[in-house]
């Protein structure tokens, strides 16, 4: 079967396509199961204050260990899960297991002085949620967690068609102290307008922005269209993370750019909660 998606391009029925749909439809049966059977976890990647280095918490990112497939990665199974509703027990799950992580991290004081964060992705059917705030509340008082130690990363494009009262929970949780983060912020359609009645406290650069900076020398426009994001950032009292850092140079540029904090292999890539706190332990130690 063609099926035509706009314009004049057309999906043409083929074996590999059809395994792909089956898979997609076995991936999703199994959703279910695999979060009974404890089959996610949780990898961990450093937030990095970048004027001095400090790791300023983690981002948690979810993997599924699929007995047949091996480990897939939360691109093949979170749209899927999104699409079923099993987003919502999954994502109250990984909400669960960073916070008590966070708090264990401030009980055994890795991170030193300072009180390591977590941020925690929210899918746009959560968002929409009766019960987030509530949850949420939950969540860090089981734990012990201070709301100012969590952060939910909410994408551009969800909360950009979001109206007044679909914000309402998210500006209740910036209330209580919670931090919101817009993720992937470059690659939607903000004006504005919509940015200054969001209640977020950061902003994620898009991966693509940093990829954009590999060239040596950079092009001066996509220098300069940064420099812009960041001092419109600043100029509505947001703090600025960069996602993807993969070398020093571009963390060179992005710091001179003013970004306040970032992301990427170039500092560590995702790994197990115990990686973390070896890696935090061994530069208290230096
Ligand atoms: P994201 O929130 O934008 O997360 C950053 C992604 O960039 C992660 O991909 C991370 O592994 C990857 N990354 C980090 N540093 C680098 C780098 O230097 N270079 C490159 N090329 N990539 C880097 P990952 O883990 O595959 O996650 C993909 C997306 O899945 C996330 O994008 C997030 O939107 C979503 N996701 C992950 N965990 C959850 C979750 O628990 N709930 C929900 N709703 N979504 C999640
Ligand atoms: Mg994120
Ligand atoms: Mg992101
Ligand atoms: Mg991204």
């Amino acid at each position: 079967r063609a099926k035509a998606q706009g314009g004049n391009r057309y999906e043409l029925a083929d074996p590999d396509l059809d395994a792909r749909a089956i898979s997609r439809h076995s991936l999703t049966n199994r959703l279910p199961a695999a979060l009974e059977g404890a089959e996610f976890f949780i990898e961990y990647q450093p937030l990095v204050r970048m004027a001095d280095g400090c790791v300023e918490g983690a981002e948690a990112l979810v993997r599924w260990d699929h007995p047949r497939h091996g480990v897939l990665g939360p691109d093949r199974f979170i749209p899927l899960a999104e699409h079923t509703g099993l987003i919502v027990p999954l994502g109250r799950w990984v909400l669960e297991q960073a916070v008590r992580q966070a708090c264990e991290w401030q009980v055994r004081g890795i991170g030193g002085t300072r009180q390591l964060r977590v941020n925690v992705n929210l899918s746009p059917r959560q968002l929409h949620h009766p019960h987030l705030v509530a949850d949420t509340v939950s969540v860090l008082q089981n734990a012990g967690l201070p709301p100012e130690s969590l952060c939910l990363e909410v994408t551009e494009s969800a909360l950009i068609r979001a109206d007044d009262d679909e914000l309402k929970p998210l500006r209740q949780l910036a209330e209580l102290g919670v931090g919101i983060a817009l993720d992937d912020f470059g690659t939607g359609y903000s004006n504005l307008a919509s940015l200054r009645r969001l209640p977020a406290s950061t902003l994620k650069l898009d991966r693509s922005f940093t990829q954009g900076l590999q060239q040596h020398p950079a092009d001066p426009v996509d220098l300069r269209v940064v420099e812009g994001i960041v001092s419109l950032a600043h100029a509505l009292e947001l703090s600025v993370t960069v996602e993807g850092v993969e070398t020093a140079s571009q963390a060179d540029q992005l710091r001179t750019l003013g970004c306040d904090s970032a992301q990427g292999w170039y500092y560590a890539r995702p790994g197990p909660p115990e990686r973390f706190s070896a890696q935090m332990a061994m530069a208290a130690g230096q």
